[in-house]
């Protein structure tokens, strides 16, 4: 709803990795039975060798698709689709090149949980974190979070103040934010935003991608009731707290 969206002149601001997965496991399975137009059944690997992989069995295809696929656009999911359809089981043009950009997206290694810290300089993310549990989710949620590295490269004209991790289920927060002149409401308010991307997941839209900031998320969202002021602190201070992100990154860098 556009009320909803001028409330929040820059979603992108409080906004998940910018690499966050176009589907999730059930959309792009849907997506990609509807393009097919035949029973299909999906597994997502994790294989390094084998990045797409299908059989046909009683008229069903099972087809295997490393997890980076829950990335591909559209384009790139019709056209698996259409490869399901041909004998020869080359992959087609397009399908090669997705894959070919996305070979970064292929571990080594399974991701591994880094060290939490929560306690910071002037804040500790834990006890803002225990007090909106209480607040807005009856003390249920359990999910750490820590003060991030910094290292999120500033985007255009925004700073990544917060993200949640939906495969290490981890909240980080940036350490930009661990300072005096960063109000508490502030802080509490980007923390907020990361607990609700936890609780709530991604919702399919109609063509079956992930929504993450869907109404329900800016609704509850809405229910911190600093989130105006919030908003109106972010505006005016963005300048200020890309410059101390900057200089935290040129400080990391030198040690
Ligand atoms: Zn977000």
């Amino acid at each position: 709803m556009s009320s909803l969206a001028a409330r929040c002149p820059r979603p992108h601001q409080l906004a998940l990795p910018f690499d966050a997965p176009l589907w999730d496991h059930v959309g792009l399975e849907t997506a990609l039975i509807r393009e097919y137009g035949r029973p299909l059944r999906l597994t997502l690997t994790e294989n390094r060798s084998v990045l797409l992989s299908f059989r046909k069995q009683g008229g069903v295809v099972y087809l295997r698709l490393h997890r980076m696929f829950l990335h591909a656009p559209s384009a790139v999911v019709r056209a698996v689709a259409r490869g399901l359809r041909r004998t020869n089981r080359n992959a087609d043009g397009e399908v090669r090149r997705f894959m070919n950009e996305n070979l970064h997206r292929v571990r080594r290694e399974p991701q591994r949980m880094p060290q939490i810290e929560t306690r910071g300089a002037a804040y500790d993310l834990q006890s803002i974190f225990d007090r909106l549990n209480v607040r807005f989710f009856e003390s249920k949620m359990k999910v750490p979070l820590t003060w991030g590295r910094g290292s999120g490269r500033a985007r255009r004209g925004g700073l990544t103040f917060g993200s949640y991790d939906p495969v290490l289920r981890l909240i980080r927060i940036h350490p930009v934010l661990d300072s005096a002149i960063v109000p508490l409401m502030f802080l509490e308010s980007v923390v907020y935003h990361e607990m609700l991307h936890h609780h709530l997941g991604g919702v399919p839209d109609r063509a079956g991608r992930t929504v993450y900031h869907s109404r329900q998320f800016r609704e509850q969202e809405a229910r911190y009731p600093h989130h105006q002021q919030a908003l109106a602190w972010e505006k005016e201070n963005l300048p200020q707290l890309l410059r101390a992100s900057q200089k935290l990154d040129r400080e990391r860098r030198r040690r």
